[in-house]
């Protein structure tokens, strides 16, 4: 290949002639090295943290560090649309998110574009995605339940609204299945639900949409996705622009149900891009402030005061450990932050105890205040029944003629435990739950096989509601069983037992 002296001399006339051309610094900036999704830039010696910066090829991308001779920058958008020398530009705006309620109904990014081919979203207004959580003046505390329509969550670690319960287990124990049970169970409930959906596999994603859409919980739900095939900064702001959507429904004085799924994957996100930052690695090889990561964002839900419109966000987030180790730096972290965790075990799980929740180390911190009264009543005792009789089961393993009350104890405990077991997909209204554990602790249910219990509460519940659906509706409105109802219910019982003797 020929080179033209022409053209070299051109370029060089171009360069010294611009040589003293000042460049103001302050606002543009030039990449350095880009790659991963992080840019380094020479120059914006202006910018702000968290500052929304403009590449070429309209690709965003938001200031995570300053530095003495250069700022770091992770992008959002495609980095292979930048190349070293490219002028980036201040915005002087700090990133925001489309909030509003044509967000319903739809699936959007991390960014709130829609991905779901629906066309777009006419959006009045923004919100910045971070923002200092509302203080203790503004605040009230929980004293509505968020109801999930699983009889083992309401029953023994009840959720209210405004409330942070964590939920938390080894990979397929079943967290994603009670969040989205929870969502399903909001409907005409009057609160609207938010999925974020952090480095997940699309078609998991998928396959939660088309779920809700098929139980009428997408006309109240909105879902963000920011999959396993995007660039980690997508995932790491994605829980934030979710939480600002939130907060602008909280604002307007409504409740909101907000899911992260999973936390983990988000602690894992800003790992690599903390590292490719140059920050230095600390325990587990996170940043010294991966728990301000998850406070910030978890301190952000909470039970606004009536003078502030008595809006809420309750925030369930979800962690994944490893074999079971609740005590690795990201669980206890999100442990401490939270009201509470459900723990799910692999061990309940593959013996068929689904949701396999344990029931000893799964703990609601404030609910217990939000519980219906009706649910209190029947589920007083059901943790220390269920407590006094793992141990006992422990023990009885050793020996062979084991005595009567054991035994007693031993059945009742097992058909505690089947009430407790519940279907993916088939929430339970209030009196359904009130119902089948009232029916527990009338020890009918114990002289009966273990196989035969669930179909009984069932056929028994089925009796009831279609001879004295008068009963059932009284526990659903008053939220409380009352004396005469409490007779009208025994009688039922009987009743079904008498039938179903002959
Ligand atoms: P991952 O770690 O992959 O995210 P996960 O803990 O979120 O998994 P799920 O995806 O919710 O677990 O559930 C795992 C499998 O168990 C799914 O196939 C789901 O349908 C099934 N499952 C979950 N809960 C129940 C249930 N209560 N009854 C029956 N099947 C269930
Ligand atoms: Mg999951």
């Amino acid at each position: 290949m020929k080179i033209n002296a022409n053209e070299i001399s051109a370029l060089i006339k171009e360069q010294i002639k611009n040589y003293h051309a000042k460049i103001d610094s302050s606002d543009v900036g030039t990449v350095v090295t880009v790659g991963d999704g992080i840019a380094l830039i020479y120059g914006l010696d202006q910018a702000m943290l968290g500052e929304l910066l403009l590449f070429p090829n309209d690709v965003y991308g938001m200031v995570m560090n300053l530095e003495e001779g250069h700022v770091g920058a992770v992008l959002l958008g495609d980095d292979t649309l930048i190349k070293e020398g490219d002028t980036v530009k201040r915005t002087k705006q700090v990133m925001e998110v489309p909030v509003g309620d044509e967000l319903l109904g739809r699936v959007v990014n991390a960014l709130g574009q829609p991905i779901d081919g629906l066309g777009e979203i006419k959006t009045k207004k923004s919100r910045p995605i971070e923002r200092i959580a509302p203080g203790v003046i503004t605040r009230k505390s929980v004293n509505t339940p968020l109801e999930t329509g699983i009889t083992a969550i309401d029953a023994m670690t009840p959720i209210g609204r405004g409330q942070r319960e964590l939920i938390i287990g080894d990979r397929q124990t079943g967290k994603t299945a009670i969040a989205i049970d929870a969502i399903i169970n909001q409907k005409g409930k009057n609160v609207l639900c938010i999925y974020v959906a952090i480095g997940q596999k699309n078609s998991t994603v998928a396959q939660i949409v088309d779920k809700l859409k098929e139980h009428g919980a997408m006309e109240y739900t909105l879902v963000m996705a920011a999959t396993a095939s995007e660039p980690a900064p997508m995932l790491y702001v994605a829980p934030y622009a979710g939480c600002a959507m939130a907060e602008e429904w909280m604002e307007q004085g409504k409740d909101v149900l907000i899911i992260y799924d999973d936390l983990s994957k988000h602690a894992v996100a800003y790992r690599a891009l903390s590292l490719l930052l140059k920050r230095s690695p600390g325990r587990e090889a996170y940043p010294g402030d991966v728990f301000y990561l998850h406070s910030r964002l978890l301190e952000r839900a909470c039970k606004l005061s009536d003078e502030f419109g008595g809006g809420s966000i309750t925030a369930l987030p979800i962690v994944e450990t490893q074999s079971g180790d609740i005590s690795a730096y990201i669980p206890t972290n999100v442990i401490s932050i939270t009201d509470g965790q459900i723990f799910l075990t692999t061990d309940s799980f593959n013996a068929g105890q689904r949701p396999a929740i344990d029931s000893g180390l799964s703990v609601s911190r404030v609910g217990g205040a939000a519980q219906y009264k009706a649910t209190k009543q029947v589920a007083r005792s059901l943790k220390i029944d269920l407590a006094s009789f793992l141990e006992m089961k422990s023990f009885s393993q050793f020996g062979s003629d084991l005595d009567k009350s054991t035994l007693a104890i031993l059945k009742h405990g097992e058909v505690l435990l089947r009430i407790l077991r519940q279907e993916q997909y088939k929430v339970r209204s209030l009196a359904k739950q009130v119902f089948g554990l009232y029916l527990a602790k009338t020890n009918k249910l114990d002289e009966l096989p273990i196989e035969e219990v669930s179909k009984t509460v069932e056929d028994a519940f089925e009796y009831v509601s279609n001879n004295k659906p008068n009963i059932l509706k009284d526990i659903e409105d008053k939220k409380e069983i009352t004396e005469e109802n409490e007779k009208a219910l025994n009688a039922a019982i009987n009743d079904f037992f008498e039938i179903n003797k002959k």
